[in-house]
């Protein structure tokens, strides 16, 4: 074990590594990528097969970076209120490990990138008994099915809130409204599970739940405080608490790097190198291990559900602001080719 002096040594050797840049470059650095990334908004759309997001103005864009060494960079909508949507899954899939256990919700669901849409319902049926991870539709169906005869919606608030240090989340009830007249696509995939034995809990029960969880509004400064506790490995910087196991903590994160962005999480941890989660409101949950979390807020989604202007800002500062999980910063001019070949 180390002693406190030396975890504070081991701390400072980590900042001097990482975090190079002082507050002033890093707030010049988040603020020249929030300008190029508002470029791109009208190459995206906002979703629509839920009519509420479709009321969404497509021209915001916000983001709140926590740095580790205790700094807040707050740009553009970070204070705006969206619906979490898929960024719920993460919620889900944190309760749901401490509550059963890595075994239990592995029965139900696989670790897998499924190569597939975010809602998917094909290759759940062709392929395979189970879906291909948690953070799926059907995958996070699976974990609403374990989860909704356990604990309450207003304890899955509470946890939202305890995550996000945000009291003032609440449900969007329009959202959740649209979101019921219009799911029968997850309806569909509910039932699928049923007839494979994997939910056994009711149905419709279980749709709402999920539903709900899709419905919270947050903010990206709600998210970049999830972040900072799933980069902190569980503990909350500002309370000093551990709110979730460090195992836990590490299968979320090596989800969120091989399945977060569904269908386009190889090219994004190529290009970015963050793990995130994405949710058709617009909202990006980043966690670049024990450097930042960061939360993003961009309604314009390209093809894949993803948020477009979202994924331009973090191309942007991933690496200037060494966040990428594989940049080394002893070696920032090692980016020229390689002369293994022709020499
Ligand atoms: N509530 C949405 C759905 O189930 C969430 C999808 C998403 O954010 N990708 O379709």
């Amino acid at each position: 074990m180390l002693t406190e002096k030396e975890k504070l040594e081991t701390y400072e050797k980590f900042r001097e590594r990482y975090l190079r840049k002082t507050e002033e470059e890093a707030i010049q650095i988040v603020q020249d990528a929030y300008e190029e990334a508002k470029k791109v908004i009208p190459e995206g759309h906002v979703a629509t097969y839920i009519p509420e997001l479709g009321k969404v103005d497509p021209n915001q864009l916000g983001i709140c970076i926590y740095r580790m060494n205790g700094e807040k960079i707050c740009i553009g909508d970070a204070q705006v209120r969206f619906t979490m949507q898929s960024v719920s899954k993460i919620l889900s899939l944190c309760v749901a490990l401490e509550l059963l256990g890595p075994d239990e919700v592995f029965k139900v669901v696989g670790a897998e990138p499924s190569g597939e849409a975010f809602n998917s319902i094909v290759e759940l049926d062709l392929n395979s008994n189970r879906p291909y991870n948690p953070l799926i539709n059907s995958g996070a169906l699976a974990i609403a099915g374990l989860l909704v005869s356990k604990v309450s919606f207003y304890d899955m608030l509470a946890a939202a809130r305890k995550l996000c240090v945000d009291p003032d989340i609440t449900i969007n009830d329009a959202a959740y409204e649209s979101e019921m007249k219009t799911c029968s696509r997850n309806r569909a995939i509910a039932y699928l599970l049923e007839s494979k034995g994997i939910i056994t809990t009711d149905v419709e029960e279980t749709l709402k739940f999920y539903t709900k969880l899709c419905s919270l509004n947050v903010t990206a400064e709600s998210l970049a405080n999830f972040a900072k506790i799933l980069a902190s490995d569980g503990v909350c910087s500002k309370t000093g608490k551990r709110y979730l196991s460090g195992r836990t903590v590490r299968i979320v994160k090596t989800l969120m790097l091989t399945c977060g962005m569904y269908d386009g999480s190889g090219a994004y941890a190529i290009t970015v190198g963050i793990p995130t989660k994405s949710g058709v409101g617009g909202g990006l949950l980043c966690v670049s291990d024990k450097r930042a979390g960061i939360g993003v807020f961009g309604p314009a989604l390209d093809e894949k559900g993803n948020s477009v202007a979202g994924i331009k800002l973090l191309e942007q500062i991933s690496q200037k602001l060494c966040l990428n999980l594989f940049f080394d910063p002893d070696w920032e001019d090692a980016d020229q080719s390689s002369m293994l070949i022709s020499e």
